[in-house]
């Protein structure tokens, strides 16, 4: 308990009268936190804190790290900046080793500023010092980046960017067919090939896999347990809006958690530019910081995140379920979350396949918007993604045409998009359209757009076509075992039992199927890849928590 002698022994308050320190000490939180425990998360809203025994660690996430600022001693204080420029918290705070602090609540902060003139002197002085060491640190030069080397009509070089800027790795791009910028590090050394990957503290990957890649610039690639005697609790496949609220209620719940996804966390929602209809969120908020926010979630509640293995495998042995990963190891789990969403229907016309990623693009590749700036750019689709790209977009090029084959807008989109779309100079819709052939010698120059109504095919110019034009499950991976519809959607709960009747097959326990259980006992499907799902950010998240309730009573049941 905090009491006003206690206080009288810190230094902050060693001038403050008898009867305000009394008040202070009523009014304070005495914490005490564990080595490694979190007092407070960059980007959340502060309190005051003193601490008063124990270190604290001031940390700082760059890149894929938390990197240490400083380190507060006893006697220390903080808070102050962010709650009185009414920001939230600018970096995290963590316990280094058992610590005691002071807790101030925001209100009870402000009160005794305008009531205790020395107290505030004190604050006030302190929070000018700290504001100006953040202003010499802004105009310090920033950490040099990850270096891609690339040309950009190298589809292998737009991956690596793409793979970069999804997992939020900020890199800087020079191609050699511009100079490369003069730099001599981009030069190829014998044996090299370009896309070059080259890491903060000078080393080289040349044209590195993905997971080559991510194990360059320090994303975890391999699970840390996941062997027949030391198991996860639940195994998540994918992660997008739907897993990754599976790892952050798995983690948070205590169970043991691993998330498995084949290239970045933030699934389709993470491409997105802008999601408008995520509720607590008035303005929007952009699907990578969704992602970068829920991926921070979960990590902090100590769920690992495997970035860039596929899962190829799945199957149930000795009690457990496991699946294998590309590269081969296989990860055992008690229970499994299949939350692999859909994947970019592909556009059938002559010539694509040739020039994806030289100027065709599935989705809206946001790594390109900068490459379209006054460029004339075609997007095909009808549908929210498709708006929202041409949205995005219209920012950069110089002309965005939104090719669209049913006859109307408002048939496929939100009339939200509809009304945005509307207010931009640049954006022309065409409906009754569709892309008969793309054509270009190394990267894209034309394509045919033909009138579904007359049937006239016209040669356009373009610089850049982004397809956006649905999506389907991709499940052809998962064993026989796992019931899926007609189009490879996982049936879960009551839909289990139909499509094995239909089937003449058995579900092997005497209680039905949770309502998200698989035909697999234990194992559990959430967001887009599931028969009958809403596919919405808000739906997919809902899931994946409800999937984790579901988990605790098929651990409870399975003993
Ligand atoms: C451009 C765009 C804009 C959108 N805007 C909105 C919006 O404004 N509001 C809204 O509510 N919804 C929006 N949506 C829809 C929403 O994003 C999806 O419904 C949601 O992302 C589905 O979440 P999910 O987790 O089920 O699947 P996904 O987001 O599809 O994530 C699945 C993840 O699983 C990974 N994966 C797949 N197979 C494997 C495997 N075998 N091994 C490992 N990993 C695998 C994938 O790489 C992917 O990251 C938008 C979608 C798009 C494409």
């Amino acid at each position: 308990m905090i009491t006003a002698d206690l206080l009288k022994q810190v230094p902050l308050f060693a001038a403050t009268p008898d009867e305000e320190r009394a008040q202070i000490a009523a009014r304070a939180a005495d914490l005490h936190l564990r080595a490694g425990e979190w007092l407070l998360q960059e980007g959340e809203l502060p309190a005051f804190f003193v601490l008063l025994e124990g270190r604290m660690e001031v940390l700082k996430r760059i890149g894929e790290q938390d990197q240490r600022l400083t380190v507060y001693q006893p006697g220390e204080y903080f808070g102050e900046v962010p709650l009185l420029l009414g920001s939230p918290a600018i970096a995290s705070l963590r316990a280094d080793v058992t610590s005691r602090v002071l807790r101030l609540e925001p209100e009870d902060f402000r009160d005794l500023v305008s009531a205790c003139p020395v107290f505030a002197e004190e604050v006030v002085r302190t929070m000018t010092r700290r504001v100006q060491s953040l202003q010499r640190l802004s105009v310090e030069a920033p950490p040099t980046p990850v270096t891609v080397v690339g040309s950009r009509w190298d589809l292998a070089c737009h991956d690596v960017r793409d793979f970069l800027s999804r997992n939020h790795v900020p890199y800087r791009w020079l191609d050699p067919g511009d100079g490369a910028g003069g730099d001599p590090r981009a030069r190829l050394a014998p044996g090299e090939a370009y896309p070059l990957v080259i890491a903060p503290d000078g080393r080289r990957a040349s044209a590195p896999s993905l997971r080559a890649l991510a194990e360059h610039v320090g994303l975890q690639t391999r699970p840390r347990a996941g062997r027949a005697d030391e198991p996860y609790d639940v195994l998540i496949v994918g992660g997008g809006p739907a897993g990754m609220a599976a790892a952050v209620y798995g983690a948070s719940e205590g169970l043991c958690t691993a998330l498995v996804e084949r290239v970045a966390v933030g699934g389709q929602a993470g491409t997105s530019s802008r999601i408008e209809n995520y509720l607590g969120f008035p303005s929007g908020l952009s699907g990578g910081e969704l992602s970068a926010r829920a991926w921070q979630q979960a990590r902090r509640f100590g769920a690992e995140m495997v970035v860039a293995r596929g899962v190829t495998g799945l199957g149930v042995e000795d009690g457990l379920r496991w699946v294998s990963l590309d590269g081969g190891e296989r990860i055992h789990s008690h229970a499994i979350v299949l939350a692999c969403g859909v994947v970019w229907r592909r556009l059938n016309a002559p010539g694509v396949d040739g020039l994806v990623g030289r100027g065709v693009y599935y989705g809206a590749a946001r790594t390109e918007a900068l490459g379209t700036r006054g460029k004339q750019v075609f997007l095909v689709g009808g549908g929210n993604s498709a708006g929202q790209a041409a949205m995005l977009f219209s920012g950069y090029a110089g002309e965005v045409t939104l090719l669209v084959r049913g006859p109307s807008l408002e048939a496929g989109m939100s009339q939200y998009l509809v009304d945005q779309l509307a207010t931009k100079a640049n954006v022309r819709v065409e409906t009754g359209k569709e892309v008969v052939e793309v054509e270009g010698d190394g990267h894209l120059q034309a394509i045919v757009v033909a009138d579904r109504g007359t049937g006239r095919r016209e040669r356009r110019e373009a610089a850049a076509l982004f397809v956006l034009i649905g999506a389907d499950a991709e499940t052809k991976w998962m064993p026989p075992a796992l019931v899926r519809d007609e189009l490879g959607y996982v049936c879960t709960g009551r839909d289990v039992m139909d499509l094995l009747a239909a089937r003449q097959a058995e579900w092997p326990l005497p209680r039905d199927p949770y309502l998200l259980e698989t035909s697999v006992p234990g194992v559990f499907a959430a967001g887009d890849v599931r028969h009958g799902s809403i596919k919405r950010v808000a739906s997919g998240v809902g899931e994946g928590s409800m999937a984790i309730a579901f988990v605790h009573q098929y651990l409870a049941q399975a003993g």
